[in-house]
């Protein structure tokens, strides 16, 4: 019984706290979005259960899957964005980890910009860029899997892009690397926000 996942403990972990920070920053709330992890030496992924909550995730609501999203182990049925995730590992080897929440300051910035402004020197330093895609859906759909894949491999240093009308998805080498870059990404488009509100309270003389 779920022999592989018992063998990454270390992974299972980071992935669970991964989780339950972004609920408890309310950046996930109810049971959206999605985290996974690659399997060292494999094409597999360790993926969260569709419609489980962030803050409810246990060894037994995770799946193992291959890129493809096959389950290998697991009573669970992947999350709906396993198979974007499992693109992303195909494509990019140096990425291990995915968190995609629907953040609610990251997708307002998104609703109406085509890519994140740099509202801080820290922002444009550690992310580099940040765009907005549109894909006209609450799951992204295999067609714009080769335009996410195109954006990477365009931009050498991407780690995250917001999804209009959804929610943003960043990616790291660890889980903790992909979960301060959605903690900066929020946290950049919140600073976004509120200057671009400061700026149109000052054109209007409130
Ligand atoms: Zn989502």
């Amino acid at each position: 019984m779920m022999e592989i996942i018992s063998q990454y403990a270390d992974l299972v972990d980071s992935l669970i706290l991964a989780a339950r920070k972004m609920y408890s920053f309310r950046y996930e709330m109810s049971d959206g979005g999605n985290l996974s992890m690659r399997v060292p030496g494999k094409d597999w992924m360790i993926v969260k259960g569709t419609n489980v909550a962030f803050d409810e995730i246990a060894i037994s609501s995770l799946v193992v899957t291959d890129f493809e999203g096959n389950v290998i182990e697991g009573s669970c049925k992947p999350s709906k964005e396993s198979l974007l995730h499992g693109v992303l590992y195909s494509a990019l080897p140096h990425v291990n980890a995915i968190m995609h929440c629907h953040s609610p300051y990251a997708t307002a910035w998104a609703s109406d910009h085509d890519s994140l402004a740099f509202s801080t020197h820290h922002a444009r330093e550690k992310l580099n860029f940040c765009p907005v895609v549109d894909t006209h859906s609450y799951v992204v759909p295999r067609e714009y899997f080769t335009t996410i894949v195109n954006l990477f491999q365009e931009n050498e240093n991407l780690k995250s892009f917001i999804l209009r009308g959804h929610g943003q998805v960043t990616v790291g080498k660890t889980m903790r690397e992909a979960v301060y870059l959605a903690e900066l990404v929020e946290e950049t488009a919140q600073i976004s926000v509120l200057s671009q509100a400061m700026k149109y309270h000052d054109e209007k003389g409130f």
